[in-house]
């Protein structure tokens, strides 16, 4: 299914789901781990899971098997990512040949960091080119990324918003967020979406806290502030993983539940591949019960 039609109904939420390409997965224990925490999601109706897609191509392999183990044995739409900052147009074709070959309709159309050794492919310099081109050789429908808080080389969240703006207009169905844990970022972003002229949905990530270092690390590499309470939360009980887990899981539950009074179209879950913390906040919300078609 198309990522227009997924998100058609105004009265049900769709739940989606992000997950990555095991590393260091040489006999496929990793992979084969990823889907007994995938069955254990499904039990929450998601319409869609996206793949991430490693710089430059790296774990094209293993994505290309987890998408097709997700549309086979899971039936449910997958949507792989791709980046195009160090890939050449010649390359580009040839995966969009291969996700034509999977019956693959969607694709999450992204530039990439920029890696640190500078190698770099000057065919696309941004994601807006990949959404052109992405557009005119195939019938994918595309998503793009969006930032709350700004992406981190952005000058101004108004340029960023600016050029967000170009990526719908190039073709984009659908925006899902960089992730964040104040939402007042995200409905002054989507303010700032709608006067700027976007009308596509804008799906907030949600990433479940389940340690602290992991969380400073990503914080840091996404350039996304930590509220002064959660530091402060997470530092005093650093040492107990149960408890941050359960913080984590009552943390995201309030969040989402608070975007879903505000009417947002979905929830996408950065999972990190587990479906603990989710599942307890998918439970939280009770989403099946409270959006079921009779009760609106
Ligand atoms: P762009 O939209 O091209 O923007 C990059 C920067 O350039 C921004 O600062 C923007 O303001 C600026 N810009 C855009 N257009 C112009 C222009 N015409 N002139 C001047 N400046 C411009 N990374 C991965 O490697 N793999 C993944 O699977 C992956 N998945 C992601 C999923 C989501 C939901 C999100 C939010 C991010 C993901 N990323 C992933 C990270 C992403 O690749 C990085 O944030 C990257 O630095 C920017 O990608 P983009 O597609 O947003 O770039």
């Amino acid at each position: 299914m198309k990522l227009k039609e997924i998100y058609s109904n105004p009265n049900k939420p769709v739940i989606s789901y992000e997950v990555f390409p095991p590393k260091e997965d040489t006999d496929g224990e990793k992979i084969e781990a990823l889907f007994v925490e995938l069955n254990k999601l499904k039990n929450y109706n998601p319409s869609l899971i996206s793949v991430t897609y490693g710089a430059g191509g790296s774990n094209q392999n293993e994505s290309v098997e987890i998408i097709k183990r997700i549309k086979n044995n899971l039936h449910i739409t997958p949507m792989p990512h791709f980046t195009c900052v160090s890939t050449s147009e010649k390359d580009i074709k040839k995966y969009l040949a291969t996700l034509d070959n999977l019956g693959i309709e969607n694709i999450l159309a992204l530039r990439g960091d920029i890696p640190a050794d500078g190698n770099i492919c000057h065919d696309f310099r941004y994601a807006s080119e990949l959404v052109a081109y992405i557009k005119k050789v195939s019938s994918l429908s595309i998503a793009v990324a969006g930032y709350p808080e700004g992406h981190k080389e952005a000058i101004s969240l108004k340029d960023d918003v600016e050029f967000l703006k170009q990526k719908v207009e190039l073709g984009a169905d659908v925006i899902y967020t960089q992730l964040f844990f104040d939402n007042s970022f995200f409905f002054s972003f989507v303010e700032k979406c709608k006067l700027t002229g976007i009308s596509v949905p804008v799906i907030p990530g949600i990433l479940p806290v389940t340690g602290y270092k992991q969380l400073e690390k990503m914080a840091q590499m996404c350039k996304v502030k930590i509220p002064a309470k959660m530091t402060e939360t997470l530092q005093k009980h650093s040492e107990d993983k149960d408890y941050i887990k359960q913080y984590g899981i009552e943390y995201a539950s309030k969040q989402c539940e608070e975007l879903l009074s505000n009417g947002v179209k979905g929830l996408h879950f950065y999972t990190l591949n587990k479906a603990y913390s989710v599942s307890g906040i998918l439970s939280n919300l009770n989403i099946q019960e409270k959006y079921n078609e009779n009760n609106i």
